[in-house]
């Protein structure tokens, strides 16, 4: 049995099994030495000063795929070990890009509200714009990007997509620019890690590139987006609409994106359904379970 600091509320399919196994607790109340493991949400904060109060601290489980926000190289010096939650949120996840293409192409949020609004009654809605024949550029081809392009290539569109590397197994473009995927893209599909690396690599010349035509998609994370410049090119037409399920400081929405008309907004449920998040939970409880018995980790983050 171990000490176990829970980060975030956690969904009680995940809390019940580390209770029944573990002594867990909700804040560090002196207990700081006796801390062996910690655990929350993908977008929790692992910071560096959260860590340097557990001097015991061995593993790190994160309830997400995103581990952007575990300061690796310190768990690395510190020999710190990191697991996170792949695969079984990939569909979901991919659903919901595929559901803000549809709902921002199509108009349908617009479209919902205008016959509840009884406006149908005064004539038809307006006309939207088909998916078929347009380009999607994906940004990250990983688990996700991947099941993003296999939906929308069976809605009929032409997929490219940008990485730090082209992949040879996949029948898509590859275009190491991304003012170039977004020069041809119509809708910019933002499907890579957050994190430093990524930060505002969607930036006002990258929307400048999209054009008035063309609509951003973000499952990912919101620091990927440089969000004053989104907003920016939503109100000045410079690009046409925006699909987002990820905020650079959530839950907290700017009111100019809020008010906007061309928007599509979403509160982080990429994954949230009950399988999903079962399946994701699981995986945390496999892992510390491995952990503390001295097996290999299910998921380990590599370092
Ligand atoms: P993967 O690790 O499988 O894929 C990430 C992809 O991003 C890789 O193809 C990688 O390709 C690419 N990539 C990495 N760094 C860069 C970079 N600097 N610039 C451009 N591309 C880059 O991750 P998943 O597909 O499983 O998940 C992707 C992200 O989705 C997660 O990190 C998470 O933040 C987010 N997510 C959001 C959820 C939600 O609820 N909205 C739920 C789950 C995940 P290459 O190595 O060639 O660069």
């Amino acid at each position: 049995m171990a000490d176990i600091l829970f980060l975030a509320p956690l969904p009680d399919f995940l809390t019940q099994p580390l209770l029944a196994a573990h002594r867990c607790h909700t804040s560090m109340d002196g207990r700081e030495e006796m801390i062996r493991a910690v655990v929350g949400q993908g977008g929790t904060s692992y910071s560096r000063e959260i860590l340097e109060r557990l001097p015991n601290v061995e593993i790190i489980s994160v309830l997400g795929v995103g581990y952007d926000r575990v300061p690796l190289d310190y768990c690395k010096a510190r020999d710190i070990r990191v697991t996170n939650t792949p695969d079984v949120l990939t569909d979901d996840v991919a659903d919901i890009a595929v559901a803000l293409v549809l709902m921002t192409s199509r108009k349908l949020v617009a479209a919902n509200r205008y016959l509840h609004e009884r406006k149908w009654l005064g004539g038809p809605f307006e006309m939207a714009s088909a998916l078929r024949g347009k380009t999607a550029g994906i940004i990250g081809l990983g688990r996700i990007g991947k099941a993003i392009a296999h939906r929308l290539a069976a809605h009929g569109m032409e997929i490219a997509y940008h990485g730090r590397h082209a992949q040879t197994d996949v029948p898509w473009r590859f275009c190491s620019n991304l003012v170039e995927l977004a020069r041809e893209a119509d809708f910019l599909i933002v499907a890579c890690p957050g994190g430093a690396e990524t930060r505002h690599i969607v930036n006002a010349e990258v929307m400048a590139a999209l054009g008035n035509v063309g609509t951003l998609i973000n499952i990912a994370r919101g620091s990927i987006v440089d969000e004053a410049a989104l907003i920016d090119a939503l109100a000045t037409g410079t690009i046409k609409a925006a699909g987002l399920d990820v905020f650079e400081n959530e839950p907290h929405v700017p009111a100019a994106l809020l008010s906007a008309p061309n928007v599509v907004l979403l509160p982080h449920i990429g994954s949230n359904t009950q399988e999903t998040r079962r399946a994701m939970a699981d995986l945390v409880v496999r892992n510390l379970a491995a952990h503390f018995a001295g097996q290999p980790l299910v998921t380990p983050v590599r370092m």
